[in-house]
């Protein structure tokens, strides 16, 4: 009896010492809690109760992939975020006009899609962000919140350097990115978007990408099947919201 009881209590408190660091770590992350930055401040998903997860695409728009995603998430009333490079937004400002008229939210992903490596400058990447913001804010005076590294690729620098230019840095939810960019078939992206989908998930997709896009009929599938399961699709802003309002 005395073991069982050990045991049980050994589980609690491994429990709450899980969860307690969970919390924490998102609490850390996020500067809309201004705690002292003591960590890396970067959002992977956000722990919500409600059925809510994020639909991200980075690197459009493109004046093909991107106006049908826009066509299907109206269709079935998602809202998505798109991670923006600078140099296509002046481009194709209809399209990204389009994308916050609808509601979705439009991130900042840098200028020429600059990866974060050793040969890049402070300066450099401050440059990056800025032109991309100014490219944003030109149209309908939209100012992003959100920054996502190129690849993913970052560090603490990096992660100062976006914080300052007041935005916050996102990447996915490790086990939903999707590869789509490299075209595993829609299969496979269907599936690593739906299989192990929990509340808060931020699902890593492109609306750019080399050679036939899949992911538009992935998405065909991934759409109505989100939506039979109960779940919204919201822009990350709004999960972040619903945190917000349960914290
Ligand atoms: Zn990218």
């Amino acid at each position: 009896m005395r073991r069982i009881a050990l045991l049980v209590g050994v589980f609690l408190f491994t429990f709450f010492i899980m969860s307690e660091k969970k919390v924490n770590a998102y609490l850390l992350m996020s500067p809309l809690f201004s705690v002292s930055l003591s960590q890396e401040h970067v959002i992977h998903s956000i722990p919500i109760q409600k059925k809510k997860i994020a639909l991200t695409f980075d690197d459009g728009p493109t004046s093909d992939e991107t106006v049908q995603i826009l066509d299907l998430l109206k269709e079935y009333d998602a809202k998505a975020t798109f991670f923006v490079v600078g140099s296509r937004v002046e481009r194709y400002a209809s399209i990204v006009e389009r994308e916050i008229r609808e509601g979705h939210e439009v991130g900042n992903h840098t200028f020429h899609h600059l990866i974060w490596t050793r040969n890049v400058s402070e300066k450099q990447l401050i440059k990056e962000i800025e032109l991309t913001q100014e490219a944003i804010s030109n149209i309908s005076g939209y100012q992003p919140s959100l920054f996502r590294p190129v690849q993913g690729f970052y560090s603490q620098k990096l992660v100062d350097v976006v914080e300052h230019s007041n935005l916050q840095v996102v990447l996915w939810s490790q086990k939903h990115d999707t590869r789509d960019w490299d075209r595993p078939g829609v299969k496979y992206i269907v599936q690593n978007v739906l299989n192990d989908i929990e509340n808060g998930d931020i699902i890593l997709l492109h609306d750019h990408v080399n050679g036939k896009s899949q992911t538009i009929l992935a998405l065909k599938r991934i759409l109505p099947a989100l939506k039979e399961k109960g779940y919204e699709c919201v822009t990350i802003s709004e999960l972040l919201k619903t945190y917000e309002s349960t914290h």
